[in-house]
């Protein structure tokens, strides 16, 4: 008989990973599963690599509780592991000064330390070339290769005897005996729990799992250009848009990369499959799938113009740069370079809202984790936290 673990998780990127390791802390016997060759082969490894201070969400939700203890931890774990990253600061921009205000009385509420409104000379002072004439400067957010934390989490996790499989694409569950049975496309694996953070394809799983949440996962593509080497001194660190709560992952920003790079994104396209990184990837199965869920027709009515000038915006260089000259100057099309794209997993409900907070829902010796858009790389070892707890 094949070997009984106590947890299995499916997908080996930062949240999977992360939640193994807490777990395996705990002294849980637990096996991960992943139908890549490596950890964090997804969005974990193809994000805009910063980390949040928590200043974005709405108090007391997950995002906002698992983000700023997530930072913490993550800030740890780094420091322990030798893992390079900078916290030197954003400043988010907006030509409403109520907008502004309104993101300062949420630092205020969340007690964070430092955040304070700028003046046109305070602005100048941490970023020369900003064309805005009102910010909040949050000290709290930073930037690191989050491919580079998953792989150190994988390594951690292995060295505390937890197990790791690649290439395991998980086809099946079945649920025997208080057992849970994991079929992939090559192998057979039995555990006592089974906890979902398949990402892209969290809905699929947990299908398989027979869950029935009531939201479907829909792929938007986020593209990147990085800014060539002679113009970036335009940026010292991060200069970011208040997003519309809404959209929350809508409005490029202007990043300085760990290793230096400005990179300017992402845009939010709908993809065509569900890991559609090119306007060429095109999986009809996947695509079929997305345009025949209402969700997806009601969320289109809502925001079909958005929709269409993210598209736009998307095969058109032009107006990625005219966003890009919103913030700074001097920035011409020769200036830019694309970068690897990612995809972000977003959850839509049946009435057609972008699922904004974190979502996790419990089968029987399941839990799926059914949303876990930004910040869940800043926040992903709270969300392992979290869940260990949960379940223990
Ligand atoms: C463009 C973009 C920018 C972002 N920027 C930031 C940021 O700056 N800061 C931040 O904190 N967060 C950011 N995020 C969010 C963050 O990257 C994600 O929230 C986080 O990486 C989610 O991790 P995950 O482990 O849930 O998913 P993933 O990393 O996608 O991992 C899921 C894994 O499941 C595996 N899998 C799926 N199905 C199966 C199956 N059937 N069998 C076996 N394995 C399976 C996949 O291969 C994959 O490895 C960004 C995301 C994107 C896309």
């Amino acid at each position: 008989m094949n070997k009984i673990y106590d947890v299995a998780i499916v997908g080996a990127g930062i949240v999977g990973l992360s939640t193994a390791l807490k777990l395996q802390e705990q002294g849980k016997n637990v096996l991960v599963l992943d139908k890549e060759k490596s950890p964090g082969t997804h969005q974990s490894g193809r994000n805009s690599g910063v980390i949040h201070s928590g200043i974005y969400y709405k108090p007391q939700s997950f995002k906002s509780n698992l983000c700023i203890r997530g930072r913490e931890l993550l800030i740890d774990f780094m420091n322990s592991e030798s893992i390079p990253f900078r916290i030197e600061g954003k400043i988010v921009v907006d030509h409403d000064i109520e907008k502004i205000t309104h993101l300062n009385n949420r630092a205020k509420e969340l007690n964070m330390d430092g955040v304070r409104p700028l003046e046109r000379n305070e602005i100048l002072d941490l970023e020369p070339n900003c064309k805005f004439e009102s910010a909040l400067y949050v000290p709290q957010a930073g930037v690191v290769d989050y491919k580079v934390v998953t792989e150190k989490i994988a390594k951690k996790f292995e060295t505390l005897g937890g197990t790791v499989k690649y290439f395991q694409k998980i086809k099946s569950i079945d649920s025997k005996n208080d057992l849970k049975i994991l079929t992939s496309d090559k192998e057979t694996f039995t555990s006592e729990y089974l906890i979902n953070c398949a990402g892209l394809f969290s809905d699929t799983v947990a299908l398989m799992d027979n869950i029935k949440p009531n939201l479907r996962i829909i792929p938007f593509r986020g593209e990147y250009f990085v800014l060539n080497q002679e113009k970036s001194h335009l940026v010292n660190n991060m200069i970011y848009p208040i997003s519309d709560p809404n959209l929350p992952f809508l409005g490029i920003h202007l990043t300085k990369t760990v290793d230096g790079q400005i990179e300017a994104g992402p845009n939010a396209v709908l993809a065509f499959a569900k890991e559609g990184y090119k306007w060429s990837n095109i999986n009809v199965f996947e695509l079929s799938k997305t345009i025949s869920y209402k969700g997806m027709w009601k969320l289109g009515k809502k925001y079909f113009g958005t929709g269409i000038s993210e598209m736009y915006r998307s095969l058109n260089k032009r107006v990625f740069l005219k966003e890009i000259l919103n913030y700074i100057p001097n920035v011409e099309l020769k200036d830019l370079e694309p970068r690897v794209a990612g995809v972000r997993a977003q959850a839509v409900s049946s009435n057609g809202d972008l699922i904004d907070d974190f979502v996790f829902e419990e089968g029987d010796n399941s839990l799926h984790v059914l949303n876990a858009p930004s910040p869940a790389a800043t926040a992903s070892l709270a969300i392992g936290e979290y869940i260990a707890e949960k379940i223990n």
